[in-house]
């Protein structure tokens, strides 16, 4: 009996962990974010449910390419609860990237989401690195019509390695998916890692560290 009980905790506390390690199931039709609220949740308070309108589950704009003139040649526009408070609390957003030809969206994560990726126009590079110790990349070359998908938390990336202008739209399994993009992260963090620290970490001199820092 006191083993059946252990038993039943243990199963409890299992899918207790499950359903509380990303945003949980709604209770409600809908949780329309209040961003006005000063209150602080995970996530935002809910709208008056009898205010709540079209609007707030709505955004245009996706049919515009974003502007790629920068140093990465690529831009992510994301719709995430930012853009459509009726996401709130239901675990699901998209992004719109644009690529120029060898463009990159440089190797990130999104601590609270898994991508799944759809090739609109052009080829792409795409890959993600397995955690330790295997670091393992997994990478295929993406065309047109073509659906990969970047586990959750996981270092991944894409390049256009074709020589027309480049379309992906992404899901996103959160609301609010976060992004950690790794070179910004580490070399332009405010303030600075220590540049002994990261000489250290990348097995390199102090003035290459310096070096990079300064470009972020
Ligand atoms: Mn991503």
């Amino acid at each position: 009996m006191a083993n059946l009980t252990v038993f039943l905790s243990l199963v409890a506390l299992t899918f207790c962990g499950l359903a509380m390690a990303f945003e949980p199931s709604p209770l409600q039709d809908f949780c329309v974010a209040d961003p006005s609220s000063s209150a602080k949740v995970n996530g935002f308070l809910c709208k008056d449910p009898k205010m709540v309108q079209a609007s707030d589950f709505f955004f245009s704009g996706l049919h515009l390419p974003g502007n790629t003139s920068n140093p990465n040649g690529s831009k992510v526009t994301a719709v995430n609860v930012a853009q459509i408070p009726g996401l709130n609390t239901l675990g699901v957003s998209l992004v719109r990237i644009d690529y120029e030809p060898m463009g990159i969206n440089p190797p990130h994560t999104h601590p609270r989401a898994t991508e799944i990726i759809l090739v609109l126009q052009g080829v792409l590079e795409v890959g993600f690195v397995t955690s330790n110790p295997d670091n393992r990349l997994i990478s295929k070359v993406l065309k047109t019509g073509d659906v990969f998908v970047f586990p959750v938390g996981l270092v991944h990336f894409q390049r256009n390695v074709g020589s027309t202008k480049a379309v992906a739209f992404a899901g996103l399994s959160s609301q609010n998916p976060g992004v950690i993009t790794i070179a910004n992260a580490v070399f332009g963090s405010d303030p600075d890692i220590s540049a002994d620290i990261l000489a250290k970490a990348f097995q390199v001199d102090k003035n290459t560290v310096s070096n990079i820092q300064s470009k972020f």
